[in-house]
């Protein structure tokens, strides 16, 4: 994979529900140069989501057609669903300059991470406990129950992920959270300069 020496790749990680959705949305506001890499999945959308802006939604045929043909950097089944990063999209947003920002979890960090190439920050987002990560999950009201419990039973194996991580930060006040975020980006922005 070819990287842009200017680029930051920014993956943020959390037990679903702790807010990086919200997040990433923040970062893309206060930094227009950051671009999410937008997802395939096999999920079905949420009543919220849209085709190629919060996902490219395909069936499962079409998912491991696209793993046949290598046309993802890394996958992974997640709550019964495929989630991949598609090599297409990465690459375009390289070559345009853009900060990337991936949405994705620990396994696909893990794989990502196997590209030495690339200048990978990777922040892991944990709720304040798992009575507010319920609490969210309830309150974002976009899954049936069986998906909520579900998410919350991954909950334990997801945080034993935390140390392929650069940072960890708790998202319990999100104004906290994302001034801790900007300020990563700010470093890490800084330390591209000096080093280019
Ligand atoms: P994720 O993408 O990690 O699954 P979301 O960003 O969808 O999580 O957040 C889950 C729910 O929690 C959403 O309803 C969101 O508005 C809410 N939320 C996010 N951050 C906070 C916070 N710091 N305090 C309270 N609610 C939050
Ligand atoms: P959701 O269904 O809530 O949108 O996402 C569920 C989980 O899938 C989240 O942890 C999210 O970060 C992860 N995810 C989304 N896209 C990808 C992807 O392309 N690859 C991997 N490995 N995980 C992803």
């Amino acid at each position: 994979m070819k990287n842009s020496d200017d680029s930051i790749m920014l993956i943020l990680s959390s037990p679903s529900g702790a807010g990086k959705t919200t997040i990433s949305k923040k970062i893309q506001q206060k930094f227009p140069n950051f671009k999410i890499s937008v997802s395939h999945t096999t999920r079905k959308p949420r009543p919220n989501e849209i085709e190629g802006i919060d996902y490219f939604f395909v069936n499962e045929e079409k998912f491991k057609d696209l793993i046949k043909k290598k046309q993802f950097y890394e996958h992974a089944k997640i709550f019964d669903n495929y989630y991949g990063t598609s090599v297409e999209s990465v690459k375009t947003l390289i070559n345009q300059k853009y900060d990337i920002l991936f949405d994705i979890d620990w396994q696909g960090t893990q794989q990502l991470s196997s590209y030495p190439e690339l200048n990978l920050i990777k922040i892991f987002i944990l709720p304040p406990d798992k009575k507010e990560l319920k609490k969210r999950l309830i309150q974002r009201n976009q899954d049936k129950n069986d998906v909520v419990e579900n998410r919350l039973k991954s909950f334990d194996n997801d945080i034993t992920h935390w140390h392929d991580y650069d940072y960890v930060l708790i998202n319990d006040n999100l104004e906290l959270c994302f001034s801790q975020i900007e300020k990563i980006i700010h470093l890490n922005k800084q330390k591209k300069i000096n080093i280019n």
